[in-house]
């Protein structure tokens, strides 16, 4: 009595499992007969065998009935007359006292889902004929500790497990309620669940295991249906991963990565992958998170044997197949990103076009699989037309280079023209033009890639004039700015932490750039437009020696005459290329003042 108080109080957190227990159990039988009759004819399931609801709202009757194997009367006794039948009485005790991580593995050794029912029934009856016998026995019990046995008939083989539903458990007995349920647990059940209403049956469960069945007898539009199922897509998957897993972990996974990506991405409440995870066939949860949140994108199904049907949630979390199931199903996906990239290029732009900014968290946030996903990674560059990835940057590297370039912003065509590439570009030294939030977050874990060092062009950079000028004649002499710089930090104040001489630029006379203490100038921005505090860190105004604005001021300065008007006018024309909406009408402000 107390096993089954347990069970029935503390098992599962929803009454409505009952109903996906009692079905898992008809499909079972169900399964096992079909088996059965490989060796012996006689046993075979009728044409039309399916798992029968049949609720009664009068009699407040539910009834479940199956063309399985049945149970004989000894298959009654120790299936469902002995709790826990596999072990003893020490199942409660070690049930109450096992720590959440241990009750996965209890319950699979026991299993009790059967006694689920008693959530919502204070009587089973359950009457049964063993396939290949022609008697019938019926078991009934409370739910209290004990049962009774007695002779019954039944037609043909198979069972009725006839509820007595509970006062406070009319729902079940509710035909658009039943029909939800099992849209919800066991829509993938292999046999017709059918509901009995008024007016005749209808089957509730739409789909077939078609992850269960053998590849070549899926049809290219039953796999579109499933995947508009799954996706809440209506485009065609871009790749479909069709395998089973043996050995030490069994497992049937259909997953899919979508042809495009779905309008409200990105604005979900969560970054959990929501690949639903079934045990033999039956739905248990979508948040399992089987696959890292970089791949949150995919979507699926895996379905395990290795686990006991009525998993809790909470056990879920806990279970070590879940991490195995996780490692194989990851790295089965990653194996097919990367014979994409390298066998279909052209494909894989697309998808990165789609998903790339999400691969590109797994950089920042996925210790293991970093340097695979950099490898990956497509992006712009100063140099190149289209993509390009960072072993291509590599291989055009100066041989006196050390650093892979790179500069973070909002949009790659107008990281083009900025000021901020001109030394580069005077050099020869290719930039890769990074354009989305997350790419100034990455580079920032990414400490190498093949030995090479990732470095922010807008964080100050000492090593430009090792690279020679391809037209250093053209450019003119550079400035001696000893005086300057004092004087225009002077005359600058806070506004900036630091006025220094640089060498990338050519064109243009000055250029903004990060202070080395604090954070990149893209981050700062994109901190300060998703509202967050953000220390301000004054920016270092780096100047053009070579520009004639910039020899102009230095003259002055060495004449003694001030240099503050200028030298204003040189920060608000640095900050408009920095931020060209946003700070214009500061500049128009200051200048006509
Ligand atoms: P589990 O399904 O994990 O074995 P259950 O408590 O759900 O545990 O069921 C106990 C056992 O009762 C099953 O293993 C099966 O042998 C038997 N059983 C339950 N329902 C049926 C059914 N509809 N037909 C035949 N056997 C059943
Ligand atoms: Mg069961």
């Amino acid at each position: 009595g107390r096993l089954l108080d347990l069970v029935v109080h503390s098992l599962y957190s929803e009454r409505e499992i009952f109903l996906r227990e009692l079905v898992a159990n008809a499909a079972d039988a169900t399964d096992r007969r079909r088996f059965e009759a490989l060796t012996d004819g006689a046993l075979a399931l009728p044409e039309d065998a399916k798992i029968r609801i049949n609720p009664d709202k009068e009699a407040r009757l539910l009834t479940i009935t199956d063309d399985g194997t049945g149970m004989s009367r000894e298959e009654l006794v120790s299936n469902l007359g002995t709790i826990a039948r596999s072990g003893t009485r020490a199942f409660g005790e070690q049930l109450e006292n096992a720590k959440p991580e241990d009750k996965p593995s209890l319950i699979g050794q026991f299993g009790v889902g059967f006694y689920a029912a008693f959530m919502v029934a204070d009587k089973v009856e359950v009457t049964s004929r063993r396939a290949g016998s022609d008697e019938a026995w019926c078991w009934t019990s409370d739910g209290k500790g004990a049962y009774t046995l007695a002779p019954a008939t039944r037609e043909k083989a198979g069972t009725d497990i006839v509820l007595h539903i509970k006062e406070d458990a009319d729902e079940f007995l509710d035909v658009w309620r039943l029909e939800s349920i099992i849209n919800k647990w066991a829509d993938h059940i292999s046999w017709p669940v059918t509901i009995l209403k008024e007016d005749g049956e209808t089957t509730a469960n739409k789909g077939k295991a078609i992850w269960r069945r053998p590849k070549n007898e899926i049809t290219e539009d039953e796999l579109n249906d499933f995947y508009r199922h799954v996706s809440h897509n209506f485009d065609t998957p871009w790749s479909t991963l069709h395998w089973r897993a043996e050995g030490t972990i069994e497992f049937s996974s259909m997953l899919f990565i979508p042809g495009s990506r779905p309008f409200d991405f990105g604005q979900e409440q969560s970054r959990d992958s929501k690949v639903r995870l079934h045990v033999r066939r039956m739905f248990i949860t979508d948040d399992a998170t089987l696959l890292p949140s970089w791949l949150r994108f995919v979507v699926g199904v895996v379905d395990t044997e290795d686990l006991p049907l009525n998993v809790s949630r909470e056990m879920l979390q806990a279970t070590p197949v879940l991490a195995r199931i996780r490692k194989a199903v990851t790295s089965k996906v990653m194996g097919e990103l990367k014979s994409r990239a390298k066998n279909d290029a052209e494909g894989f732009e697309k998808f990165w076009e789609n998903f790339g900014s999400v691969i590109k968290e797994g950089i920042w946030d996925d210790a293991e699989h970093r340097t695979e996903l950099a490898g990956l990674a497509r992006f712009r560059s100063s140099a190149v037309d289209g993509w390009t990835t960072l072993s291509d940057y590599v291989a055009r590297m100066k041989p006196e280079q050390e650093a892979i370039y790179y500069l973070t912003g909002d949009n790659a065509d107008i990281m083009a023209k900025s000021a901020q590439l001109e030394g580069f570009r005077a050099r020869g030294l290719e930039v890769l033009l990074l354009s989305e939030p997350v790419d100034s977050f990455w580079p920032d874990r990414l400490s190498s890639f093949e030995g090479k060092t990732l470095r922010s062009i807008t964080q100050g950079l000492e090593d430009l004039e090792k690279f020679a000028l391809s037209n250093a004649d053209a450019l003119g002499e550079a400035a001696d700015l000893e005086k300057l710089l004092p004087a225009l930090k002077d005359a600058l104040g806070e506004d900036v932490s630091e006025v220094r001489g640089t060498d990338r630029l050519v064109g243009s006379p000055v250029v903004l750039a990060a202070s080395a203490s604090g954070p990149d100038l893209q981050i700062q921005k994109l901190m300060r437009r998703s509202g967050q505090a953000m220390p301000e860190t004054p920016p270092v105004l780096e100047l053009n020696p070579r520009h004639p604005l910039v020899r102009d001021l230095a003259a002055r300065a060495e004449a003694g005459q001030s240099v503050e008007i200028l030298g204003r006018v040189l920060l608000d024309l640095a900050r408009i290329r920095n931020h060209p909406a946003r700070d214009a009408g500061v500049f128009r402000r200051r200048w006509y003042c």
